[in-house]
């Protein structure tokens, strides 16, 4: 759970592509916001700044009240789901949950309790000694879920989590990170090209368009305008 702050953001690639433009947002305690737009608007790059896999090369950015961008990404208590999940191929379920507690040297007790408590939750607890090729493409997504529970971040980042999964799966993932967010209410940004998603899990829409934001409002707002 927190509060983040974005003024200003602007990111310029060192080959001068100008990926986001004055970037201004403000997400409040507990929020699901979806930025949409098309390919190449500066999602991802968004979302990069803020776990801190990409340079901000000006504007400034907070989490509850602290300024962000010098603090190394492990620091930052954020947690990120990609599109191709990124999880280790040669560990089991368990080694992949726990992986980012072990890097922050949480206790083995504490790493024990937290995975079979995300795996309860994600009904991953007979899979645990299983590897990632051998689970579907819904229980993979599980696990790199699984990972940004047991952190306990105060903040989610889903980059298009659930893009590479067939139709019925996504509606299905869908509903239940919908259920994830009720459950644990942390503040979340979530990247889709899909406005299905984006109507029936946004607490507030982002639309982006050319590195700028184009509208910020309720999924209302953005999709009922004549
Ligand atoms: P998306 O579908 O999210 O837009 P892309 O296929 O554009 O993803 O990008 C995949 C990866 O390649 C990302 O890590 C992104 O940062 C990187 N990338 C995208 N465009 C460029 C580029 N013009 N030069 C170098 N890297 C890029
Ligand atoms: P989206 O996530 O909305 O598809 P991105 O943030 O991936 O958009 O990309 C925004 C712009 O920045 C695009 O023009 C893309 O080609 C460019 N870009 C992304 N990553 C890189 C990179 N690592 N180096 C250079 N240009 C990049």
């Amino acid at each position: 759970m927190a509060n983040l702050v974005l003024e200003n953001i602007t990111k310029v690639y060192d080959n001068n592509v100008s990926a986001v433009s004055n970037f201004d947002l403000e997400v409040t305690d507990q929020e699901f916001i979806v930025f949409v737009g098309p390919s190449g608007c500066g999602k991802s790059t968004t979302l990069r700044m803020i776990a801190g896999l990409e340079d901000i090369t000006s504007g400034d950015f907070y989490i509850d009240g602290k300024r962000m961008n010098d603090v190394a990404p492990k620091d930052r208590d954020i947690a990120m789901v990609f599109q191709n999940y990124a999880l280790y191929p040669h560990m089991s379920v368990y080694e992949n949950m726990a992986f980012g507690l072990k890097l922050r040297k949480f206790s083995k007790d504490d790493i024990d309790k937290r995975v079979k408590n995300a795996a309860e939750i994600l009904g991953l607890e007979n899979y645990l000694d299983r590897k990632p090729k051998a689970l579907s493409g819904g229980q993979r997504q599980r696990v790199a879920l699984g990972r940004a529970i047991v952190r306990d971040a105060k903040l989610f980042l889903m980059d298009e989590p659930l893009s590479n999964l067939d139709s019925k799966l996504r509606v299905q993932m869908r509903a239940e990170i919908a259920k994830l967010h009720i459950r644990l209410k942390t503040t979340t940004i979530y990247v889709t090209h899909d406005q299905t998603e984006a109507m029936t899990m946004a607490s507030r829409i982002v639309v982006m368009k050319d590195g700028l934001v184009h509208q910020i409002g309720t999924p209302k707002e953005v999709y009922d305008t004549p």
